[in-house]
């Protein structure tokens, strides 16, 4: 069978067979108590999967394997910040894990708790995130690279127990002092104070004390040895909550279950990514992001293979670096995002030629567009496969990709293939609500129940979850937020998101958030943000402020500094305007389309609803200066 036809019958199935294919698919992961039923599809559109199954996905990824890969590396932890190697056995891991756990237990965590993780590339993050899931806590882990701001509204949403942080981390050699980011977000916070549980990395010359601290060595060492039986949970019994940005201000915590997760993580990496157990997977990404909860920390260790965790940038202390460790530790799979190669591909293909990747069978993309250009230099530069999916936190893992696992399918560099098995997709006509044909462009849906893996409701939300993705359309189709398009051949094209949001180097951020960041500086009394074109990050963040009549106008960099303080320094603007007006309808909303068009050196075209077409010059002006 050709791997078209192979694929074809294989999607099939998951579609007309859906319980019967993912029955399949649950045999891959160990159930303490079978399931009654695959499917429980009863109060649309919330989905629960493998019904009254027992499980536990920290056994599954750690436990299972002792005996047979004891000794095999889990964790492989490289850092280029801090100069260290650190080769982590499934043995050494379980008992790493355990003896947090048993700290947990010992802290008062039980099933059910949320445990917010502030953490760097460090080992412990991997091992907070199973010692959590070990006891049937609700891990959050909110990236590194986030400030006080959005930790604080991130602790006020999932009322976490406890945070795990630690005083540092490094990027570039330049230390980040977490502490003093978390000091200032806990002071803003309106729940009651999480106890705090600290991994002393000894970076930072200045101490920040935070009240009723635990350090994580002193305390640990009471634990070492002992042993945390897994807590065996519900299938649908949550096992993290991710945040990510939407249209407004406010972050979703987008809540994941156990066994529906354990499933379709281990199913992908069989399928999509072609990784079996003993393989080695490298994924450049960072814990914090789905991508690094997926695919650094999940998927890899349920399949019983090695991860590589990297902590650095990809050109220090060479752009080899990276391709360094997938010829050292022979990784058969990679993945990363496309600013990442786009980053790379500056530096010239000889940082590639030098090694030896004939163990690489494929570089999987993810995260952003995939743009052509970036896509064939890769290839040709690797001689092999490179693969781009298209995903979303909401979903966990692929919606639409090639398959390394099935067989690969012809290429089309600038799509990301066709739908996973599992995701009916389709795409609508926005204005019309009617489903568009080939080579039209729509708004791309998933018509529900969403396949294991995926999001089941917002944390502590669901009106919301309904309101935010099943809302669209009259059929209760979830909304990706993507324009997309079909060719005759079936391959999806995605065309941008339909919605306010902002993808900068593959991190998403709505451009409310940055705009409530700026408003809150005393001076400032309206900011409109977009997310403009750039070569290497996609997008880049161009804002522009209004201020209180008679106040002495702040500098730019401290404005832009205001929203490295809320947010963090992912979402610094890279211009950032003091103007007279924005653009707005007669209604008072921004039209943030215009400023964009503007700003991007287009034609604004028609605004037949706009309050005052002057402020059109205004944003011209600004931009012009730039
Ligand atoms: P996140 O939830 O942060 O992973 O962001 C998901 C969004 O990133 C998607 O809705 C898309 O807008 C974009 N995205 C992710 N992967 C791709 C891809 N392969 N091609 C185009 N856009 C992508």
């Amino acid at each position: 069978m050709s791997n078209r036809a192979n694929y074809e019958a294989f999607y099939r199935r998951s579609i007309t067979d859906r319980e019967g294919f993912w029955r399949e698919q649950a045999a891959l992961i160990d159930w303490h108590q079978p399931f009654d039923s695959v499917l429980d599809y009863n109060r649309p559109p919330f989905a629960k999967w493998f019904v009254n199954g027992l499980t536990n996905i920290c056994y599954n990824a750690i436990d299972r394997h002792l005996a047979a890969r004891g000794e095999q590396a889990a964790v492989i932890w490289v850092s280029t910040e801090v100069d260290r190697v650190e080769e982590i056995s499934y043995r050494q891991l379980y008992q790493r894990v355990n003896a947090m756990a048993s700290l947990l237990v010992e802290m008062g965590i039980t099933k059910g708790d949320r445990v917010l993780i502030y953490l760097p590339m460090i080992p412990e993050a991997i091992i907070a995130m199973y010692a959590c899931t070990r006891i049937g806590a609700v891990h959050s882990v909110v990236f590194g690279g986030f400030a006080s701001g959005a930790l604080a509204s991130r602790i006020d949403d999932a009322a976490p127990k406890l945070i795990i942080t630690a005083d540092a981390g490094m990027r570039g050699g330049k230390v980040t002092d977490y502490k003093s980011l978390l000091r200032d977000g806990l002071a803003a916070i309106t729940v009651e104070a999480p106890k705090v549980l600290v991994i002393n990395r000894h970076l930072t010359t200045t101490p920040c004390p935070l009240p009723g601290e635990v350090d994580f060595a002193e305390a640990v060492v009471r634990h070492v040895g002992k042993e945390v039986p897994p807590v065996w949970v519900e299938s649908s019994h949550p096992s993290y909550i991710l945040y990510t940005s939407g249209t407004t201000g406010r972050p979703k915590g987008v809540q994941r279950d156990t066994g529906g997760y354990a499933v379709a993580m281990r199913a992908s990496m069989r399928h999509i990514y072609g990784v079996e157990p003993g393989d080695v997977m490298f994924t450049g990404s960072d814990v914090g992001w789905v991508v690094g909860h997926s695919y650094i920390v999940y998927a890899p260790l349920l399949t019983g293979a090695t991860t590589i965790l990297y902590e650095g940038l990809p050109i220090r202390p060479d752009p080899g670096v990276w391709w360094s460790l997938v010829a050292k530790y022979h990784a058969k799979c990679m993945f990363t995002s496309p600013t990442a190669i786009r980053l790379l591909k500056k530096t010239g293909v000889e940082w590639i030629r030098k090694y030896d990747l004939s163990c690489l069978r494929t570089l999987f993309l993810a995260g952003e567009p995939l743009d052509k250009e970036t896509h064939r230099w890769v290839s040709e530069a690797l001689h092999g496969s490179v693969v781009d999916n298209y995903w979303q936190t909401e979903t966990g893992w692929p919606i639409l990709t090639n398959f390394a696992g099935l067989g690969l399918l012809d290429l089309k560099f600038g799509s990301p293939t066709v739908p996973a098995y599992g995701y009916e997709t389709l795409l609508m006509d926005e204005h019309t609500g009617e489903k568009v044909g080939a080579n039209a462009k729509g708004s791309l849906m998933i018509k529900p129940p969403l396949p294991p893996g995926c999001m089941t409701t917002v944390w502590g939300d669901d009106a919301r979850f309904v309101e935010t993705y099943f809302s669209r359309f009259k059929e209760l189709y979830y909304a990706t937020f993507d324009y997309a398009m079909v060719d005759d051949d079936g391959y999806y094209f995605i065309m941008g998101r339909d919605d306010d949001v902002i993808n900068v180097a593959g991190h998403r951020l709505g451009t409310r958030e940055v705009e409530e960041a700026l408003c809150t500086h005393p001076s400032v009394a309206e900011a409109a943000a977009v997310g403009i074109k750039d070569d290497l990050k996609g997008q880049e963040i161009e804002a522009f402020v209004v201020l209180m009549s008679n106040v002495v106008p702040p500098s730019e960099d401290e404005l832009k500094n205001v929203v490295v303080r809320q947010i963090g320094g992912i979402a610094k603007p890279k211009f950032l305007h003091i103007v007279t007006a924005l653009p707005k309808t007669r209604s008072g909303k921004v039209i943030r389309r215009a400023i964009l068009a503007i700003a991007e050196g287009r034609d604004p075209g028609d605004l037949p609803t706009i309050e005052d077409a002057k402020t059109l010059d205004i944003i011209r002006d600004a931009v012009h200066l730039r």
